[in-house]
């Protein structure tokens, strides 16, 4: 099962009961996006609605002649004529103008442990309420929710969800922030902006995992209502991101950077790929670069890897080798250093970088142990990195 659930495409017809909860992953969190939504179970079959296009004029691009227009949104920078889309399948041409398709129009509705994005430095134990349409402007061959990010939005079944609503549910439901997350938020950045806009205002924090590949003026604009972001760092070489991403590693190492001098917190995440991204030299390299970029008290997740999508013939990651890599990490300075999707590993653990003692407990997204007195180990009074209250 990918994070989201199974989350098949399901052919033009009222869902089943069944059918519509299994979509909505109830059988991962065990809360519905029926009851989160405040809807009736009878009304659930109108609620999800396949071909749900709402469209947002967008902020960022250019007029060019004869019609076509250049997205400025991320660095692709997709040139597109009258009446096509950009890469990521949900910014249309119309007319000359530019448009999103998904405002408002979530494909995924999830209460999660905001552990599970993951962040191990933002109010531990709390709700995130998290969210995505589809849409993508990656192409990653690992990409454990590619059901939704390859789709278009047309062609999954979304809800019909104003920024308010979202913000209001998420309250409702004791979330302390809300998480664009699942697919690359970029691409419903209009919908996040406003909902960020929204939560910020009703008390809630605004957190983001994302692939880092957006342009400097709309990531300048978002960090006025982000509070934390978890980037993937998928590798650290440009090849790596050529060939297995469709994108490129600087304009990442940029928004790292930005966000590090916005004060925006950060965590990082790295997917260990056997053979694709595994190699000590170049792990140790990175985190040189985080130590020197972006302080050596940003945390950094080693994710395994599991065969899915267009990589089923690789292996699982060797538990050997990401324990490897933490020790690597750790070597060169990083004071935070976890290892994912291994639940009860040792790795998950915070330990307080001056006394070494274990200041967060923690087994899968469950929070055990809490150690930390007003942001400081209670041991020795370091101060520890992150967002506490
Ligand atoms: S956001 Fe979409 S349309 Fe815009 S440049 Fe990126 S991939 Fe292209």
């Amino acid at each position: 099962m990918n994070e989201l659930g199974v989350r098949k495409v399901i052919s033009n017809r009222q869902l089943t009961k069944r059918e519509f909860l299994r979509f909505c992953g109830v059988s991962l969190c065990g809360i519905s996006s029926v009851s989160l939504l405040g809807l009736t179970e009878t009304s659930y079959a109108q609620m999800a609605k396949k071909g749900l296009i709402k469209t947002k004029l967008s902020p960022y691009f250019t007029s060019l002649e004869g019609g076509e227009i250049q997205c400025e949104l991320c660095p692709h920078r997709c040139r597109v004529a009258k009446g096509k889309r950009g890469i990521c399948r949900v910014r249309e041409n119309r007319d000359g103008k530019y448009y999103s398709l998904v405002y408002g129009n979530p494909c995924a509705l999830h209460p999660d442990p905001i552990e599970k994005k993951p962040f191990f430095h933002v109010l531990p134990g709390t709700i995130s309420f998290s969210l995505a349409t589809a849409g993508c402007n990656f192409q990653c061959k690992f990409c454990q929710n590619w059901e939704i990010s390859q789709a278009f939005p047309e062609d999954v079944y979304s809800y019909d969800v104003a920024p308010e609503l979202m913000v209001k549910r998420a309250k409702e439901i004791g979330a302390r922030s809300i998480a664009y997350t699942y697919v690359e938020p970029t691409i419903f950045y209009e919908y996040m902006e406003d909902i960020g806009l929204f939560a910020k205002k009703a008390g809630l924090l605004n957190v983001t995992h994302s692939n880092g590949f957006i342009n400097p003026a709309p990531l300048k604009n978002l960090c006025k209502v982000l509070d934390a972001a978890n980037i993937d760092l998928k590798g650290f070489t440009e090849n790596f991101y050529h060939e297995l991403c469709d994108g490129e590693l600087t304009p990442v190492l940029e928004t790292l950077k930005t966000l590090k001098k916005e004060k925006v917190h950060l965590e990082i995440t790295t997917l260990i790929i056997p053979t694709k991204n595994d190699e000590m030299s170049v792990i140790k390299e990175m985190c040189l670069w985080i130590r020197k970029e972006l302080g050596e008290d940003t945390p950094i997740h080693f994710s395994r890897f599991y065969p899915l999508y267009k990589l089923k013939t690789l292996p699982p990651t060797p538990v050997s080798t990401l324990e490897e890599a933490r020790k690597v990490a750790l070597s060169a300075g990083l004071e935070y250093v976890y290892i994912g999707n291994i639940p009860g590993h040792a790795g998950e653990n915070t330990f307080c970088p001056k006394c070494k003692k274990m200041v967060i407990q923690r087994t899968g997204y469950m929070v055990g142990e809490v150690h930390l007195k007003s942001g400081k180990c209670k041991y020795c009074g370091k101060p520890i990195s992150g967002i506490w209250v």
